[in-house]
C-alpha cells in the first residue's frame, strides 16, 4: 500500500459534525480507530453551537435558540464520559405565566400555587394532584395516549388544562400535543422537574469538550466537508466523496438530519422507506437579544396563547453577556398556523413587550431565526415507540444517528428527546462499529490494544 492510499483509508468516517457526530466520533477514536469526520460548515457543533456578538458594551453569547440540559437525561452522561464539562447553572428565579392578558406568577411551589392567580380553584387542586402523583407515573403504562388526551384525563378543569399544555410544550418543544406520545411528554416534564442546566458561555462549552475529546483521541477533524455521494466499495465497505476527494471508509457513520442522509443513501441504492417526512419535525422561531442593563422583571416566563417562552439565560448562567447588561431568549413553539416570518416575530417581540415595554431602546445585540428544527421526529401516539423512524443500521456497515433514527435499546417508558435522543443513538451507532470491526482482525488489533488514534492504514 503507498503512502497514499494509506491516507485515504479509514476506519470510520462520521458524516455531520453536530454534537451527535463529534460524541460518536470521539468515542470510537477513543476505543483506538482510526476516525475520521466531516464537517460540511466551516465550524463544528450544527445546531449546539453558540454564536459570539461583539458590541460597544462587550460580548454577548447567543445559541440557535434556547439550549437547556437535562440533568437527568441521557446526554450529559455520556458526555461526561467524554470528559466533556457540562458546567452552568440551574434556573432558579422570579417566574411569570402570561394568561388572560396579564401577567401571573408562575407558581414553583404548594405555597404559591395556593397564592397563584393563574388558576381558579379547580385548577389549583387540579394540579396539585397532578404533580403530587407525577413522580410515580410510569410512562410506559401510558401506551396510544397522547399528550392531550393524557392532560384531558388528568387535567381538573380548564386552568389546569392550560397550565398542563404549556409545561409539555415547554419540556418537548412541541406545540402540537395531539401528536406527541404521552408516554415522552410524561417522561420530558418529569426529567425537567429534576432539574435542567443553562451551560456557560452557552452549548459551544459543550461543543468545544466534544471537539477536544476528538482531537485528543487521534480524530481527524475536517470542517468545510460536505460530503456529496456515498458509494458502496466493492471490495467492501464505502467510498466517500467530498469536493474532489474520494477516500475507503470500512464503516460510515451518517449523523445528519433526515433530508441530507435521504439524499446519501438514495444515491448509494440503500433503502430510505422508514426515514420520517419532514411533516414530523417540531419547528421554532427564536428571538435571541442583548440588551443593556440589568434584566429587573421576571426572568423566566410562559405565555400560554400563542404558546411562547422567554428566559433571561445571563440570569443563570456565566459568560453569556458583558457585565452590567443581559442575554436572553424567546421560543415561539409553531404549531400547525402558517405564519410568515414577520408575523412570527411578531409574536415573539409581543412577549418581550409583555414583561418590558421599554426593551427596544436598549438593544445592543439581536438575531432572529423564524424557524428552527428543534427535533426531526417526536414520538406519535398509537404506535410503538420507534415506528416510523429510521432503521439504525440500514445496511451493512452504515449506521444513521440522529434523534430520527430509532433506538433499539430504549425502554419504552423511557423515551428521550431532543439532545438525549440524537447521543443515545450516537451511542448505538458505536456500539454497532465497535461490534462489527471486532470482528475483522485488522480493526481488533486496535480496539482491543493499540494506543487510540494510533491507526495504521487497513486494507477493507
Ligand atoms: C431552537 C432549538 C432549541 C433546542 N433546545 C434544546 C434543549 O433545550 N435541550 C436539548 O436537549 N436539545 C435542544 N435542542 C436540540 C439539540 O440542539 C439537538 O438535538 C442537537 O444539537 C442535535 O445534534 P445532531 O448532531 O444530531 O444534529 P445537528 O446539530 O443538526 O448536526 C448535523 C450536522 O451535519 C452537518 N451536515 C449536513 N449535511 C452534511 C454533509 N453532506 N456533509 C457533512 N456534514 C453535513 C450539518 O452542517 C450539521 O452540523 C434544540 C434545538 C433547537 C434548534
Amino acid at each position: 500500500m503507498d503512502h497514499q492510499e494509506h491516507r485515504n483509508i479509514v476506519d470510520v468516517a462520521v458524516i455531520g459534525g453536530g454534537l451527535a457526530g463529534l460524541a460518536a466520533a470521539a468515542s470510537l477514536g477513543r476505543a483506538g480507530l482510526r476516525v475520521r469526520c466531516c464537517e460540511r460548515a466551516a465550524s463544528f457543533g450544527g445546531r449546539g453551537r453558540t454564536l459570539i456578538t461583539e458590541t460597544e458594551a462587550g460580548r454577548f453569547a447567543m445559541n440557535l435558540g434556547a439550549h437547556a440540559l437535562y440533568l437527568s437525561g441521557r446526554a450529559r452522561p455520556i458526555l461526561e464520559d467524554l470528559g466533556v464539562a457540562c458546567v452552568g447553572g440551574t434556573p432558579q428565579v422570579e417566574s411569570a405565566y402570561l394568561a388572560d392578558g396579564r401577567s401571573h406568577r408562575l407558581p414553583a411551589t404548594p405555597g404559591a400555587l395556593i397564592a397563584s392567580t393563574a388558576l381558579d380553584l379547580r385548577g389549583k387542586l387540579g394540579l396539585m394532584r397532578v404533580f403530587a402523583g407525577l413522580s410515580r407515573v410510569d410512562p410506559a403504562t401510558l401506551a396510544g395516549m397522547s399528550a392531550e388526551d393524557w392532560i384531558a384525563a388528568r387535567a381538573g378543569g380548564a386552568t389546569c388544562h392550560r397550565m398542563l399544555r404549556s409545561l409539555f410544550t415547554l419540556t418537548s418543544y412541541s406545540a402540537r400535543l395531539d401528536t406527541l406520545d404521552a408516554r415522552a411528554a410524561v417522561r420530558s416534564l418529569q426529567l425537567a422537574l429534576q432539574g435542567v442546566r443553562y451551560i456557560d458561555g452557552g452549548w459551544q462549552a459543550l461543543v468545544e469538550g466534544t471537539l477536544q475529546a476528538a482531537r485528543a483521541h487521534g480524530v481527524e477533524l475536517r470542517p468545510n466537508c460536505g460530503v456529496r455521494r456515498l458509494t458502496r466499495d466493492p471490495e467492501g465497505g464505502w467510498i466517500v466523496e467530498a469536493g474532489d476527494e474520494r477516500w475507503r471508509a470500512r464503516q460510515v457513520i451518517l449523523a445528519l438530519g433526515p433530508g441530507p442522509a435521504r439524499r446519501l443513501l438514495a444515491e448509494a441504492e440503500v433503502r430510505t422507506g422508514s426515514i420520517p417526512a419532514d411533516a414530523r419535525a417540531v419547528h421554532a422561531a427564536c428571538l435571541e437579544l442583548g440588551l443593556r442593563g440589568p434584566w429587573t422583571k421576571p426572568a423566566f416566563a410562559l405565555r400560554s396563547e400563542p404558546a411562547t417562552y422567554l428566559s433571561v439565560h445571563s440570569h443563570t448562567a456565566q459568560d453569556m453577556a458583558p457585565k452590567g447588561c443581559c442575554a436572553l431568549s424567546v421560543v415561539v413553539y409553531l404549531g400547525r398556523e402558517a405564519l410568515d416570518a414577520d408575523a412570527v416575530r411578531a409574536r415573539a417581540e409581543s412577549m418581550v413587550d409583555a414583561l418590558e415595554p421599554s426593551w427596544r431602546e436598549r438593544v445592543l445585540a439581536r438575531r432572529f431565526m423564524p424557524r428552527m428544527v428543534v427535533a426531526h421526529a417526536l414520538p406519535a401516539p398509537g404506535v410503538e415507540v420507534g415506528t416510523g423512524l429510521a432503521e439504525p443500521e440500514p445496511a451493512p456497515g452504515l449506521h444513521l444517528v440522529g434523534d430520527w433514527v430509532r433506538r433499539p435499546e430504549e425502554a419504552p417508558g423511557d423515551p428521550a428527546l431532543l439532545l438525549d435522543s440524537a447521543l443515545a443513538s450516537a451511542m448505538t451507532a458505536v456500539e454497532g462499529v465497535r461490534r462489527t470491526l471486532s470482528r475483522a482482525p485488522s480493526a481488533r488489533a486496535r480496539l482491543v490494544g493499540n494506543e487510540p488514534g494510533a491507526g495504521v492504514g487497513v486494507a477493507i
